[in-house]
This record gives C-alpha cells, structure tokens and sequence, in this order.
C-alpha cells in the first residue's frame, strides 16, 4: 500500500465504500474506471483499455469516458443492469491531491432522469422477501412516485409471486443477505426480462427495521391507514425499499406520498406462459410491441396514457362493475368521436405530467420543465370543459375525471409571471426569470447590461483617444478584460495604461477604470446567477406543495389518455362492448383475431365459438395452416380484452368474466421460439389441471405434441377426460388439435363438443375456409399440407398410394417385398431425409437446382424400385 500513489489510494478506499458499483472516479475532464471496473466499461461501452501507472513498478487497466457524454454511458450501463457511482472532485487540493466523494450513485431502479428511463414502459425498483411458503413483494416508481406492495401466503404462493413479478418487469430488485452467505438472487434472472438484483442486508427486512422506516417516512404512528399491519411480508418488503432509497436516491423519498396494498386476486391471473403467448405487450418472435396486443390498442398521445395502458392489458380485471365503469368511460368516447379527437389534439405533445412532477418534487427540474407544466396547466381548463360538454348516455361516466382535472390557477399565475416563455435548456445558461418579476434581479441585470455597454464602447473611445487604430479590448479568463495594442504601437500608450501580458506581437494593459467596470460586469454577472437560480428553487418548493394534486391531475389524464385510446381502437377496428352477464356462459358472435385481422385487411373470416353449462369443452380439429391456433388465441384474447375494460373484436360477445386464462401451446409449435421442451410442456399442462376452477378459461393448443404419436395421443386423451370429469374444477376448455382421434371423446363426455375447421377440396388441392364447423374433421389433409408445401409430385403420389393401402388396412409393406428397411417409409424417406438435411440458405441457386434433379432421382428411383416400409400413422406429418 505504502508503494501506491495517492491517488491510487484514494480510489481504493473510495471503490472499498461501494464494491458492488462500477465506480466512475472524476479526474479533470474524464471519468476513469478501473482494474475489473475498466475491463467490465470497456466492454460494455466499447472503449480502449489502456492501463495507468499506479505505483512502483505497477500499473492497472483503465478505460475512461469524457465527462460531458458521462449521462449517455450511464443509460448504456444502466440499461444492462449495472449500478454506477460517481466519484466527483469537491472543494480544493490538499496536498496536492483532490479531495473527491461519491456524490450519487445510478442503480437501474433508481434513475430520474429521462436519458436513463424508457418513455412508455414503466422502471420498477422491486424488493422480495419470503419467509416459509410466504412471499413480499414491493414496488416502486421512484420517476413518479408509484409505491405499492402486496403478499402471497400457501402453497401457489411462488408461482403466483412470479407472475406478478413479471407483470412488473422491475429494472432492480432487491432481496436480503446475510453477511457472511452467499448471495442467491431470488429468481432465475435468466428470463425476458433484464432486472439487475441488489442483495439488501437482511436486517433491513427485518420487520422491526421495517416498520420503523414505513411509520418514521409517512410521519405515522401506526401502517393501518395503509393496510400493512397485518400483511406482515408486504411491509418489510415496502420497508426495505425506503431504507435503500435512503442510501442511494434519498431525493427520490419525497415523492413517495403513500404506499397501496393491493392483492393479485383483484385481477385475472396470467401466468407467465400466458402472457408469453397471448402476446400482450410484445411479440413472441422479436420482443418487439409489433404484433402485440397493445399494438393494435395503442392510440395514446401521452407517455403515461401509454404506460397505463399497457399496465391495464398485463392485469385485466375481474370485478363486473369495475369492468363496466371502464367500459362506459370507454364507450362515452366512441359516442362522441369529436370529444375524442379534440382530447387528442390536447394530448399530443402534452408533458409526460406524471414524470414531470417527480422531477420537480425530487429537485431535478430544468427550466424547461417548468415551462412544460406551465404549458399542461394552461391546458387544463380547456381539457375539463371538453369532457364536460361531452353529451351522449355514457358522458357521465367520464365526469369524475374531469373533476380530478381541477385546475390550478394561482400556480399558473405564478409561473407566467416567473418564467420567459421560452427558457433555455439549462439554468446556468441564464435568462430563466421573467424581467419583473423580482426587482433586484432587474437591478443586477440593468448594472451588467450598464457595465457591458460601457465596455462595448470603451474601444471606439480608446481609439479615438490614444490615435491608436489597432486598439482592441478583450477578456481571457485569467486577465479579465484588457486592451491590446500592437507590439509597434505600445510605445504611444497612455500612461494610465498598466502593462500585463506582453505576446509576440502585441501588448496587453488594463486600466484602473477598466478593472472597475469589469468588476462590476463580473459581480452582477455572479449576482444575477445566484439570484436567479434561488428564484428558480423557490419557483420549485412552491411547485412541490401542489405534488398530490398535481400527481392526481397526471393520473387522471393518464385514465383519459387510456380509455380515449381504447375508444380510438374500437372506433377504427369496428369492436363492440362486451356484455357481461352472472350466466355461466363465453358466447362470441362473428369474433375476430384483433392482431392477425390487421395483417389480413378484410380478408380475416369471422367465427362464432359459444362455451356454456352444456359444451364446456370444445375439440378443434382440422389440418395444419385451417387456422386452429388463430381461432384459440382469439377467443382468449376477446375475453382478456373484455376484461380489461375494452370493446372486443366480434359481432356480439356475451360473457362471465373468468379468474384465469391458462394457455398451454404444445412444445412443437414453440420450438421455434427455443424455448420450450416436452417436459416444460408437461409442467405447464399439471399446472393447469391443478389450478384451473370451473371460472377459468384453458386453452389448450397441440398439446402432447412433443413426444411419440401415440404417448401424445394418449396424453391429450387423458387430459380432455380430466378437464371433464373434475367434480369441482370444471373449466370452459379450447383443445386443438391435429388427433383427429380425440373427436371420440364427444360420443361418451357429455359436455364435450367437436368442430373443426372447414376445408374445401378442389381439383385435388384444398383451400382453407378458416370457418368453424360443428363436428370433427373427417380427415387430417395432412398430404395436402405437405402438397402445399412444395414436396416433390411423385412424394405426394406416393404417400397417397401408401394412404389408401392403410385406409383399407392392407399392410403397407408388399409380402414379397425384400425385408422392411427399419426406418417407417413415411418419416423417413430417403428423400425425406435429405430435404430435412437441408439448408437452403446454404445452397446458391445452381445447387439448388442440381439438387433438387437428385432429389426427383431419388423418388424416381424408390417409387419404381417399390421400395416401402411400415408407415406411421399420418398424424406424424402434422
Ligand atoms: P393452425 O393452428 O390450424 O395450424 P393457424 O391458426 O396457425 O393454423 O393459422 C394459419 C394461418 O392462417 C394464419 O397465419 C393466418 O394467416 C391464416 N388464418 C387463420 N385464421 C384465419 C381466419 N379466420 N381468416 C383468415 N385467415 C386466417
Ligand atoms: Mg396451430
């Protein structure tokens, strides 16, 4: 330690203080990191590793970033998880060496500022606690103040905790450890979402702890007001939360006004695999929102109307009359399409309110921002009149939001008096403070402008004056103004000039007069900031009084964002208002894939698909590509739409809003998605059978897929019984499937029902209709599919040979044929085989080509030979 230079070791006590953050140390104009930290940015922000000497005979890697880009990189490793501390240089050099502190430390559930945050997601900073079979969970928003925490006791405790934990999607989690333990995250981080856990010590979860930063942050005595006396997970969880803001954001804290209890079982329960396949909020293929549900719902002008509204889509409701009052607010829009274009109009470009309010509480607000609320107040009268001119039967339903929409005008008042109508970006650039407004910024401002304009004219003088044309007046920071004259005209200056810098070929001199007037320019310049930056505080406090109301405005622009929005989508997509009834019924006339109707413009076939007391499960049948999955999706995607508050795509939908919808698509039809094995599949299908009650809906796609026919024939058969015979679990059930077997099930289980999807034959060929018909599929087509799909002619007719032959229960195999090949002719033919071998982006055109002369060979070839074996059954092509 003694061979370390100073600096070193002050870089080493500083990263001992925070071990878990990349510690960005200030050195002049950059920003330095070191040893792992180097290697870790250097990777990340694809900078040069270079090392530094740090000693004798030592040195260590460095990576560094220019301090004007510093909240660019930050996003960078913010976004992937990482935490930052930043290490600044405060006050003077001791020693030769500057004092430096770590003035803030970045955490990706911590960031307010908007460089570091998503626009139309939400950025949770979550905390997880368990205890037994018990689980806590809290959560925060510390951008706009959201705080909210709830618990799960028994054995469906962590499941349910997961689900909501992806709902949440936080950006940090925080769990405890205990020192001396290794530190397990609580979760398996593998998984969509991209969440950075900070291990929290466990004694900061401890109730005691807990609750005393709970009563001590709300200034309370006792957490009933809130509902977490007797919930008691959710509390130490919620605890936990405000200690860590303490330590990292302890600006954060003034934003968090009030802390909700909530329980999941408010809501319809998603299960992960649910959401995945519903595609909610984003694509299964890319990720991305194209695609999703919300894509097609999406009509929000505001960030926070987009950030309620898909927080709405991952959390439907259950509640009738929660879910009427959403959709007569919903339907007051589509009544009166002019109110909704004109709230739009108001909307677009309105402030991000919700976010704007945290950073003005949380004392980061730019002038800018200001300017922006003085934009949204202004707005605001306008807003509410609009909604309550609105006229139609359902306009009532929109009054109490127009009432949270109370304006407030003395704040109004008091910023159009305060601010220019166009202030900079930042503070320090000046000119913030409308002229006015305090009579002694005025005052400094007029003795600068004075000094300045007497300076301005101090060169004509000067020259006149002294005769001298070359005279110039200028400033540099170390001398301050000065007036330079050339090196051939010093000789004739005055005599009040006092020499100061001599350069190559001029001179530069002040005099008394001059120094006094740059004094002055220079005090009222320093005057006028410091005034003005006090000001803009003062314009701040005043502001974060107003933080609750100003906060309920923002949430309830949201609403309206977010139901206008929904009004929006019904009115361009032709929906119509779900009726919900207590009768046990899922009724969908002329329903509609919302998303896939959108890719087909017109050309999407409408189904009727009724579930009740009498047909509670239904076995689609029909070949591949007759729109099985589309149908299944679909139904399941009117009722969650039904439940968030939304018009659905259909003719007429009549429904009993169900707890759950559990989707469970077979491990072949997601295998493209990498994600899924035969075993998942199975977990998810026990799942099911487990939890589903007779409220829930299940959708069942291909499952049993991932294994032999006959294992997966056996499966499915087994589960179709289950799902029917349950005394007391008895859900409304959509199973697809390509076993055309399974319509055997209707002729002994009463409340099963077969439909397949229509295809017509023509010429050979077929063409699907996408029409659900009642009844089971007569046959699987799977010889067309494969036609469809380009398989070489003579294939095609051979398999339709082998087919017939096996329809009419001859063997496949000729009798005197030379003994069977071990390998079943259908799967596997030679040319089979080689098709599946292939990699046709590996091929140029000429070897496809030549390619594709062996493979019609090859069938020339076996079909004369007669070459056959067993066949399997044709299930197999599925
Ligand atoms: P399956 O599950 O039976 O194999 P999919 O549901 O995947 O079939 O549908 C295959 C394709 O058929 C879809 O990608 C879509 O383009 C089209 N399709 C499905 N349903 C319809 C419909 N109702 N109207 C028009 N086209 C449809
Ligand atoms: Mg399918």
């Amino acid at each position: 330690m003694e061979d370390l230079t100073p600096i070193r070791r002050q870089y080493l006590d500083l990263k001992r203080q925070h071990p878990d953050a990349i510690l960005f140390f200030r050195l002049g104009d950059f920003y330095e990191t070191f040893d792992a930290d180097a290697e870790i940015v250097a990777r990340e922000l694809d900078l040069v590793l270079t090392s530094r000497p740090v000693g004798k005979g030592q040195r260590v890697p460095l990576a560094g970033v220019p301090a004007h880009a510093l909240e660019a990189y930050l996003a960078r490793l913010v976004e992937r998880g990482y935490r930052v501390a930043i290490a600044e240089q405060v006050g003077e050099p001791v020693n030769g060496l500057m004092p430096r502190r770590v003035v803030r430390v970045v955490t990706p559930g911590t960031a307010l500022e908007p460089t570091l945050l998503e626009e139309r997601a939400p950025s949770y900073l979550a905390a997880w606690v368990e205890e037994g079979e018990g689980i806590g969970l809290a959560y925060c928003e510390v951008s706009t103040g959201q705080f909210a925490a709830t618990q799960w006791t028994g054995p469906e405790a962590r499941r349910e905790a997961e689900a909501e934990w992806l709902r949440l999607s936080p950006r940090e989690c925080l769990y405890p450890v205990t020192p001396g333990e290794p530190a397990t995250p609580p979760l398996p981080s593998a998984g969509e979402v991209a969440c950075a856990f900070t291990p929290f010590p466990a004694h900061r979860f401890a109730p005691g702890a807990a609750r005393t930063a709970l009563l001590e942050h709300f200034r309370v005595t006792s957490l009933h007001a809130f509902g977490l006396e007797d919930q008691p997970l959710a509390l130490r969880a919620a605890g936990a939360i405000l200690q860590y803001l303490q330590e990292t954001r302890p600006e954060a804290l003034s934003l968090l006004v009030s802390i909700e209890m909530y329980s999941t079982a408010r809501y319809m329960l998603l299960d992960p695999a649910t959401r995945r396949n519903l595609e909610l909020v984003e694509s299964a293929s890319g990720g991305g929102r194209r695609g999703s549900l919300l894509s097609v719902l999406d009509f929000t002008r505001t960030p926070m109307g987009g950030r309620l509204l898909r927080a709405w889509l991952s959390q439907p409701l259950r509640d009738r009359a929660a879910i009427e009052a959403r959709l007569d607010q919903v339907e007051a829009f589509v009544e009166d399409p002019i109110a909704r274009d004109r709230l739009a109009a108001h909307l677009r470009g309105f402030p991000d309110l919700e976010r704007l309010a945290g950073r003005i509480g949380s004392g980061l607000a730019s002038p800018r921002d200001l300017a922006a609320l003085r934009r949204a107040l202004t707005a605001l009268p306008e807003i509410q009149a609009l909604l309550r001119r609105m006229e139609g039967p359902h306009a009532g339903a929109v009054r109490p939001l127009a009432d949270r929409l109370e304006p407030l005008p003395e704040l109004l008042e008091l910023l159009s008096r305060a601010l220019v109508d166009d202030p900079p970006v930042t503070l320090s650039e000046g000119g913030v403070i409308r002229l006015g407004f305090s009579e002694e910024l005025d005052r400094w401002r007029s003795l600068a402008r004075e000094a300045q304009a007497w300076l301005a004219e101090l060169e004509q003088r000067e020259r006149e004056r002294t005769g001298i044309r070359s005279l110039k007046v200028g400033y540099n920071k170390v001398f301050g103004y000065y007036i330079e004259v050339s090196k051939a005209a010093a000789r004739s200056v005055p005599s009040d000039y006092i020499r100061k810098q001599t350069l190559v070929n001029a001179e530069r001199f002040i005099t008394p007069e001059l120094k006094e007037y740059e004094t002055q320019v220079l005090n009222a310049a320093a005057r006028q900031a410091e005034l003005e930056a006090e000001l803009f505080r003062d314009l701040c406090r005043r502001i974060g009084e107003e933080l609750p109301r100003l906060r309920a405005i923002a949430q309830a622009l949201a609403h309206l964002d977010a139901v206008a929005s929904l009004a929006e989508a019904a009115a361009r997509h032709r929906y119509v208002r779900p009726e919900l009834t207590e009768e046990d019924v899922l009724e969908i006339r002329g329903g509609r894939h919302p998303v896939v109707e959108q890719a087909l413009a017109g050309r999407f076939v409408p189904n009727d698909v009724v579930l009740d007391a009498e047909g509670r499960i239904l076995i689609l049948t029909g070949p591949n590509m007759a729109g099985k999955s589309t149908l299944l999706r679909q139904v399941a995607l009117i009722v969650l739409m039904a439940q968030v508050g939304s018009f659905v795509p259909a003719d007429r939908a009549r429904l009993r809003p169900v707890d759950r919808i559990f989707t469970r698509i077979g491990a072949h039809d997601e295998l493209a998605a990498g994600r899924s094995t035969f075993m998942v599949e199975m977990n998810e299908t026990a799942y099911i059978l487990h939890q589903a009650t007779s409220d829930s809906l299940v959708v069942l796609d291909e499952i049993g897929r991932g294994t032999s026919t006959y294992d997966g024939l056996a499966i499915a058969w087994a589960v179709a019984e289950h799902l029917h015979n349950h005394p007391k679990r008895r859900p409304k059930v959509l199973f697809a499937t390509h076993y055309h077997e399974l319509t055997a099930l209707a002729a002994y289980l009463p409340r099963v029902r077969n439909a397949h999807m229509a295809v017509a034959e023509v010429e050979g060929g077929i063409v699907f209709l996408y029409q659900m018909r009642p009844g089971g599929a007569d046959r699987s087509y799977g010889i067309h599919v494969a036609e469809l799909a380009g398989l070489p002619r003579a294939v095609i007719r051979r398999a339709r040979e082998l087919l017939r032959r096996l329809e009419r229960g001859e063997p496949a195999v000729q009798p005197k044929a030379p003994p069977a090949a071990p390998l079943p002719l259908f799967a596997e033919h030679p040319v089979v085989q080689a098709l599946r071998n292939l990699d046709p982006d590996s091929l140029s055109p000429l070897e496809a080509l030549h390619k594709l002369y062996e493979l019609k060979g090859m069938v020339e070839g076996s079909s004369r030979a007669g070459s056959s074996a067993e066949a399997g059954p044709e299930g197999g092509w599925g």
